[in-house]
Order: structure tokens, then C-alpha cells, then sequence
């Protein structure tokens, strides 16, 4: 019997309510082609929410997310909700809390076509594994309303939480990824020498996990050497497991890597439910200009496919997160200025480059090989 997939879209704010359409289009269009049957339907959050339901994170909201599959999440632009909302502090770690979302999983990869301002060759592949509920994030570490406190008015104290339990399962999720990919490295990212405690326990984890699996190398990294070399010898890393803050901070790098947060995907996934979410945020400075890249939040849709994908096994899943990103992969790498946004040095605004991407899907476009 065929399954219908229930998957919900979230806005956000700022360009997330021009690159959110934009990838439920893709989704619809793919899944249609593949046979997948899919009910994708909008949900309010954030600013929009604020307006008609008077709070960014409506109860209504997580009920309805609660039965779906899963779903995509736009950029949140957190700093401008006001203190009077009834979600407030509101955050996207917020979400990835109430989901118990504990892996974020951010890949960065060379598209053909797009030249690295930092880099040339040979293509980079690599994952950050990022610990996702703990860390320097008030919002999400253990003492929840007691991340940060000011002991006195000229002085802010920030806890810093890690746990056994969280470093375990993050561990896990990395060492299990590294056994699917070709180079079957880790690389644990720390600052042990300096948070001797909290890291000092996070690598050890890390060392404890890589018993089981003999097939894989671990190697350890100082979250400063880590910046240079990511800079340095991209090519030579597959799998960064880190935590909160550091792979935080190493993402916005390694997208400079790859061609720009515009071609930044990411997966937040627990163990019974996922959440797409590109790592760039809601770009102000672009917002309602139709300019932004919708390619990071198309290949985000495409990472929950798969994700769902292991779950079920469903091939159709698998197919249609295939079409959507061989479609990208075809457009990022044509020769014609039309297929790029502007950030990649094309021509097209949001609209233009998905109405050309739907057209690669529905085969109306052959991709020209660079
Ligand atoms: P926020 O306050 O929500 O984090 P931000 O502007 O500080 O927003 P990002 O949204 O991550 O941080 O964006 C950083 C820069 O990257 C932006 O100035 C924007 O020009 C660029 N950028 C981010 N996402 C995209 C995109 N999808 N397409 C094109 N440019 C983007």
C-alpha cells in the first residue's frame, strides 16, 4: 500500500518565506514525477505567527509537526522578537529541544561548476557532526534559564554544559556516518587543552566509540588548527564531529569553502524524527529582494528524504531526494549564467532559478556536463 509523507514547511523570517516556497515547489514537482506521495502543507512561526497568532512558536504549531515525517524549518531572526512574546526567548535550539533533534549534520561538498574562492582542487566532501542540545547555548544546555546570569550588573557568567550522554550519542551518530562514506575517518574537534573538563570528557568519549568501530580512523584537533587546516587541506577530511559552538563556527567556514551559505544545507535528526534546515539565517540584508539561493534549503529537503529513507526504506524516497539533487547538481554546473543566483555570479533571482530547476526535474532542461 502506498504511504502518503506528511511534510510541513516553515517559513521563517527574513528571505525564508522566498527560499521555503521555493523548495516546497521542488518537493512537489519531484515527488509528483517519482510517484512519491507527499501532503506538504505550511505551518506559522516566528514573525509571521507573532502577527496572527500573537507568538512565534504556537502550540498549534508543534501539535500539527508532531504528526508529520518531518519537516523544513527556515532562518529565525531570533534578536527581533520582542520580550513581550509569549515564547520568548525563542530559538531555533528552541525547536531542535522540543524535537530532541540531537545530531546536526552539515555537509559541504565542491559543486561542479562552482570555483571555491578559497580553494581549487582536488573537491572537498566533508561532514561536520555537530553536538545540537547542549554546549555555551543558554536556549539549550541543561540549566535552562540559568545558561547565563549576571552575578553582579558589569559581569555576565555563561555555563558551559557537556554530558556523557549527549557526547555518546553524538559520537555514535559521526562513527555511524563515517562507516557509509569512502574515507572512513573522524576527526574529533576539542579545545582540551584549555577546557580541560568539558572537552577533556567529549574526546574521550569520542576514543571510547571508535573501539567499535576498528574500520575507521579517529584522529583529534584543536578547534585553532582545526580553522587553519579546514583552510589548508579541505580534501583531506570526511567526518568533523564537534560540538555546539565550534561547529557552529566551523560551518559559516566551511560554506565560504564550498561557494557560500547559499549552498549550505543541513539535517537536525534525533533518533525517531528529523528537521531540515539550511546554516545560513535569515540574510536581512537580501530579504525581499528575491535575490537569495534557494539551493541550500532545496538540498536541506533533500538530506530529510534521505533520513526518511533509512528509515522506511521506501525507495521512492530515495529516488525522489536523487532527482531533486542531480537536478542542482546539473544547474550549479551548466554554463549558463541563467542557472546560477547571484551570489554564484549568475543572473537569477529565487523565482527564475527554481522555475529553471523545475523544468531540469520535469527533463524539459538536459544538464550540459562542465
Ligand atoms: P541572522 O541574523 O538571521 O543570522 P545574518 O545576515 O547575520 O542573519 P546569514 O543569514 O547567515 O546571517 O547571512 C550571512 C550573509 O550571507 C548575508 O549577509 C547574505 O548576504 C548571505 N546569505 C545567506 N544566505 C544566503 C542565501 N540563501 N542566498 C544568498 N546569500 C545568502
Amino acid at each position: 500500500m502506498t504511504r502518503t509523507y506528511k511534510i510541513a514547511f516553515l517559513n521563517g523570517d527574513g528571505i525564508g518565506s522566498e527560499v521555503v516556497p521555493s523548495a516546497k515547489r521542488v518537493l512537489e514537482s519531484a515527488a509528483s514525477k517519482i510517484g512519491l506521495s507527499a501532503e506538504l502543507f505550511e505551518l506559522p512561526i516566528g514573525k509571521e505567527a507573532l502577527k496572527n497568532f500573537g507568538r512565534t512558536f504556537p502550540p498549534l504549531t508543534v501539535d500539527i509537526l508532531r504528526q508529520c515525517d518531518g519537516f523544513l524549518l527556515g532562518p529565525l531572526q531570533v534578536g527581533s522578537y520582542p520580550k513581550s512574546d509569549p515564547d520568548y526567548p525563542m530559538s531555533s535550539g528552541k525547536i531542535r529541544k522540543t524535537f530532541d533533534l540531537f545530531a546536526n549534520i552539515r555537509p559541504f561538498k565542491s559543486f561542479r561548476g562552482i570555483a571555491s574562492p578559497l580553494y581549487s582542487n582536488p573537491p572537498i566532501d566533508f561532514v561536520i557532526v555537530r553536538e545540537n542540545t547542549e554546549d555555551f547555548y543558554p536556549d539549550r544546555n541543561l540549566f535552562k534559564g540559568y545558561g547565563e546570569f549576571w552575578p553582579d550588573r558589569d559581569t555576565v557568567v555563561s555555563l558551559r554544559v557537556i554530558t556523557r550522554r549527549a557526547s555518546t550519542r553524538i559520537a555514535k551518530t559521526a562513527f555511524d556516518l563515517a562507516e557509509q562514506r569512502l574515507k572512513k575517518r573522524v576527526t574529533v574537534v576539542h579545545k582540551s587543552n584549555v577546557l580541560i573538563e568539558g572537552d577533556g570528557l567529549f574526546t574521550d568519549v569520542a576514543r571510547l566509540e571508535s573501539r567499535n568501530h576498528p574500520e575507521i580512523c579517529l584522529e583529534e584537533s584543536l578547534v585553532d588548527t582545526m580553522a587553519l587546516k579546514l583552510i589548508q587541506q579541505p580534501e583531506r577530511y570526511d567526518v568533523i564531529l564537534t560540538t555546539n559552538l565550534f561547529g557552529d563556527i566551523l560551518s559559516d567556514e566551511a560554506a565560504a569553502l564550498v561557494g557560500g551559505l547559499g549552498l549550505a544545507p543541513s539535517l537536525n535528526a534525533g533518533d525517531d524524527f528529523a528537521m531540515a534546515q539550511s546554516v545560513h539565517g535569515s540574510a536581512p540584508d537580501i530579504a525581499n529582494k528575491g535575490i537569495a539561493n534557494p539551493s541550500a534549503e532545496i538540498l536541506s529537503l533533500a538530506m530529510l528524504l534521505d533520513w526518511l529513507y533509512a528509515k522506511s526504506k521506501d525507495p521512492k524516497l530515495k529516488e525522489t531526494a536523487n532527482a531533486i539533487k542531480m537536478a542542482i547538481d546539473g544547474q550549479l554546473g551548466s554554463h549558463d549564467s541563467a542557472d546560477r543566483t547571484v551570489d554564484l555570479g549568475g543572473t537569477s533571482g529565487t523565482m527564475e532559478f527554481t522555475n529553471r530547476l523545475l523544468k531540469r526535474i520535469a527533463g524539459r532542461i538536459p544538464s550540459i556536463p562542465v
